[in-house]
């Protein structure tokens, strides 16, 4: 086929397909169990479901507002304050999104601008730094700690400056299911306490934390929550991930710029699917207890692998398991990813290409939101190898 214009230059260079794209689609070329991109295989509420249909049938079927369905963003500011102690105005400081993703996008092009620095620790979710290239900023990478992805303050000070417009935090962390703890919140404190950083915050996990931690939110900090954009998922919450609704809180200016950009970049999200939340969501009962079906989730994979020559260590939180294969394999890892899709048919996500600079660790991430018999499956596999 003929191409016009012959050439083009491309506004992101080096970004070729998403992995869970690549691995997904692997997963289903050789018939593997698909522990690679994160998704539930396990049914979505039938009550959620109906209620989606009865708005439809109620005529629900034409743009919501903007900002997100009223009744909805009502909602959302009674968990914040039961959740996280916090005050949200669901008039000006509460919107709908079409998912985590487009939140972070649309966060990211309203208020980060040519020049401006954005701090990503790596591994970092894949879609930070694209949108950081895409509004003219400049990603700037600090790498977590080797021995449990924790945050090197020291880097971060290093390399704040006055041209630092925002820090991105992600917590509970993808792909390393790892969590921030207090004293990272008060290291986080200190650095933004003289200046006007943005924390654009990345909660998409925050029901899903085990062993009896807390998920700590910048809603929860005078001292960050007015400077914090903070993104949610109904996906990550109710096993929903296709419907693709999520959410961003924040100060009132911030969510103006925030919302003039979403206007003109989505304008609204799915209408009946909001006021469908919007009713579930009234009995807590449906999203408090989420940690608790993870937490068994994660440990049925866990004994599933125990035999096995992989080393971990559990997760703290999201759906992400890491295994460690070092003791069966040289191999890079999106090597050692392939083969043990084709080969072992079981797929993961190589960790490395979450990194800006190569890092080999010789670690895979594994979703454990599966059915028993899934994770079952797989740990048979994994055991063998
Ligand atoms: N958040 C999902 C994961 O980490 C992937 C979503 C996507 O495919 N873009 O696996």
């Amino acid at each position: 086929m003929l191409h016009y214009p012959n050439s083009i230059s491309s506004k992101l260079p080096k970004v070729g397909t998403t992995i869970f794209t690549v691995m997904s689609k692997l997963a289903q070329d050789y018939n593997a169990v698909n522990l690679s991109q994160g998704f539930p295989d396990f049914p979505v509420s039938e009550e959620l479901i109906d209620l989606v249909y009865k708005h439809m049938k109620a005529g629900k079927n034409q743009y919501p507002p903007m900002a997100g369905v009223m009744a909805l963003r009502e909602t959302i500011a009674v968990k914040m304050e039961k959740a996280y102690g916090a005050k949200y105005d669901p008039e000006a400081e509460i919107t709908i999104t079409a998912g985590g993703t487009q939140a972070i996008f649309t966060a990211i092009m309203a208020t980060v601008s040519e020049g401006d620095e954005v701090i990503i620790f790596t591994p970092a979710y894949d879609c930070y730094a694209p949108a950081v290239e895409l509004a003219g900023g400049k990603p700037v990478y600090v790498q977590l700690k080797n021995s449990d992805y924790s945050i090197d303050w020291k880097q971060v000070k290093k390399v704040v400056s006055r041209h630092t417009k925002m820090i991105l935090i992600n917590t509970p962390h993808n792909p390393s299911g790892a969590i921030i703890s207090e004293k990272d919140i008060q290291e986080l404190i200190k650095i933004t306490k003289d200046n006007d950083i943005i924390i654009l915050s990345d909660e998409v996990y925050e029901h899903i934390v085990f062993d009896g931690e807390q998920h700590l939110s910048m809603a929860q900090y005078p001292e960050l929550i007015n400077r914090s954009l903070i993104v949610y998922s109904f996906g990550k919450t109710f096993h929903i991930t296709g419907w693709k609704t999520g959410y961003i809180v924040g100060p009132e200016n911030l969510m103006a710029e925030f919302r003039k950009v979403h206007q003109y970049n989505v304008f609204t999200a799915n209408g009946p699917i909001q006021y469908a939340i919007a009713d579930y969501m009234q009995n807590a009962e449906n999203y408090l207890h989420i940690s608790e079906q993870y937490q068994k989730r994660r440990n049925i994979f866990l004994s599933a692998v125990k035999a096995s020559r992989f080393k971990l260590k559990p997760a703290k939180g999201t759906y992400f398991q890491l295994l460690d294969y070092s003791a069966i394999s040289d191999e890079d890892d999106i090597d050692f990813a392939k083969r043990l899709t084709a080969e072992f048919k079981v797929a993961s996500i190589p960790v490395s290409v979450f990194y800006h600079n190569p890092v080999q660790n010789h670690v895979l991430r594994f979703c454990f939101a599966k059915e028993e018999e899934t994770l079952l499956r797989a740990g048979e596999i994994l055991t063998k190898i």
